[in-house]
């Protein structure tokens, strides 16, 4: 695509080493303890800004205006105001994309042309909000109970939101649990991922831009531990939707038990992409590269356990690792970037150690494997994109999510064979399919457990599209009609007339 401004001069700019305070009831703020959390660029190593340490004391504070508003303003705003609120973020959104995608592209690394291209994508989720925050409704109900009394439903919006959320997509991630809540008329205190806490703090200020009432948006920065825990544990959050590793979600989903907290978890995932014989080759290799390599690897759907029938096997791998050798690779900046650094020195160390056990437990390296280093990747977290052949099941890059850039290639003979080796894994949350006969597909879109299962593509996301994970991938599902009912209770009415 074409950028048609300058990201770097923008860049220079945008985040210089300053304070960034946090957002509590309408006011920036810093934390109460005063201490702050560094945010610094995974490319360069440059400190970005420094965001409050946000701890319990802050989460009280956050949950308290949250309840304020609740039960103040916000529950006399009609939904037709909740409407236009969140169409009126959404023009702010498109005024300022291109700031939010360069926040984007600093904090976290992934390539601006990536998160330029989400445009329609994530506005479209805020306006789709919008277009549910109307049609929000009961029913009556005929019941069989002698004499005149009348039964419906209400739906009522769940109360105070906790939402806990990763560094991999801090704009998605942000408006998934944003626009639901204010669609239905919860309000929220989120917490984003200690890696990369910039963006949800411009989004914030492009809220009360709108004018959304103090309290219904909050946005409390700081650690897991510190602030991430306080807030699941918290008895005056009604319901906590979180994105990250299965670890945490199930940390959190146990946090949840002491007020029964209503909990969603959308979770990591170890996805299957099945390159059938009669798959349309040209087609396949770069979405099967990409399902992998795109923002790194550090993607929850990336479909890292790549079966391709045997018959086709060793040439699909080479042309997947030749594809690999092709990619730009560098800081996200450069519009020609295709694949950018891993989010932190710790995490591309993680990531190292997939690889070494790889190789020790026998598959074969056929491209990449290697942290990159030299006058591009100074400074930053770089590490090749790697496929891994003749896997094998049992290994440990066969079963782990590596959340990098790592294909491993698993050869398969039979369709039976490959959906009962595809579901042999305790996720569930994503898997892609490529053939070119249409009872193929059907036979494995049906039989494949997995939130999504895509034919002959990979990757695409829509807001009218319900998307999540089966077993240890989560529950609760994001996007579609059936989300706004996550926010919601149902209360039944009687009245005897
Ligand atoms: P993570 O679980 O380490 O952290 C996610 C968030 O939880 C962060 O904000 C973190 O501070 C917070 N947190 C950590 N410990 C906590 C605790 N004890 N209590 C409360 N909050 C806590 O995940 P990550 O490393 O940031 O992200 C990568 C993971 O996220 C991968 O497993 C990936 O698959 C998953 N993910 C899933 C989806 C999806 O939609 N299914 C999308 C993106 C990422």
């Amino acid at each position: 695509m074409t950028i048609a401004f300058d990201p770097k001069a923008r860049a220079e700019t945008l985040y210089t080493g300053e304070f960034r305070p946090m957002f509590i009831g309408g006011n920036w703020v810093p934390a109460q303890s005063g201490e702050v959390l560094e945010s610094r660029n995974p490319a360069t190593g440059k400190l970005l800004a420094t965001v409050p340490r946000g701890a319990a004391a802050d989460v009280e504070a956050a949950v308290q205006a949250a309840r304020t508003a609740f039960e103040g303003p916000w529950s006399k705003f009609k939904p037709y105001e909740r409407q236009a609120l969140l169409l009126k973020i959404a023009d702010l959104f498109e005024q300022n994309w291109e700031e939010l995608c360069l926040s984007d592209t600093l904090d976290m690394g992934m390539p601006i042309s990536r998160t330029l291209a989400n445009r329609r994508r994530v506005i479209g989720m805020l306006r789709f909000y919008a277009g549910q925050a109307t049609a929000i409704h009961g029913e009556v109900i005929e019941n069989s109970i002698p004499g005149e009394i009348v039964t419906f439903t209400r739906k009522e919006p769940v109360g105070v939101v906790g939402a806990i959320i990763p560094w991999n997509a801090p704009i998605a991630a942000s408006i998934w649990k944003i626009g639901p809540a204010l669609a239905t008329g919860c309000t929220v205190v989120l917490k984003p991922s200690e890696e990369a806490p910039l963006t949800p703090l411009l989004i914030a200020k492009l809220m009360q831009q709108a004018g959304v009432p103090d309290g219904v948006v909050n946005i409390v920065t700081g650690t897991g531990a510190e602030a991430g825990a306080p807030l699941s544990l918290h008895p005056g959050v009604d319901k906590i939707v979180f994105t990250g590793s299965t670890a945490t979600g199930q940390a959190i989903a146990r946090a949840g038990t002491a007020n029964l907290k209503r909990v969603s978890l959308e979770l990591g995932g170890k996805s299957p992409m099945i390159i059938c014989r009669d798959a349309d080759i040209d087609r396949a290799v770069p979405v099967a590269a990409m399902a992998v390599f795109a923002n790194s690897g550090q993607i929850c759907i990336a479909g890292s356990r790549l079966f391709v029938a045997r018959e086709i096997h060793d040439e699909f791998i080479r042309r997947v690792a030749d594809f690999a050798l092709k990619l730009r690779i560098g800081n996200g900046l450069e519009e020609q970037t295709e694949v950018g650094p891993i989010i932190s020195s710790r995490q591309a160390g993680k990531v190292e150690g997939y690889i070494e056990v790889g190789r020790k437990e026998g598959a074969d390296l056929v491209v990449g494997g290697e942290r990159l280093s030299g006058p591009d990747f100074d400074g930053g977290n770089f590490i090749a994109p790697t496929v891994f052949g003749a896997v094998t099941d049992g290994m440990t890059i066969a079963r782990e999510e590596i959340f990098g850039p790592v294909i491993s290639a698993l050869p398969f003979d039979t369709l039976d064979e490959v959906v009962a080796r595809a579901n042999a894994t305790p996720y569930g949350l994503a898997a892609g399919v490529f053939t070119s006969n249409v009872g193929t597909a059907h036979k494995l879109t049906q039989r494949i457990k997995a939130g999504t299962v895509w034919v002959n593509m990979y990757h695409a996301l829509d807001p009218a599209v319900p998307f999540g994970g089966m077993k240890m991938s989560g529950y609760g599902r994001e996007g579609g009609v059936e989300h706004l009912g996550e926010y919601l209770e149902t209360k039944a009415v009687w009245i005897q007339t």
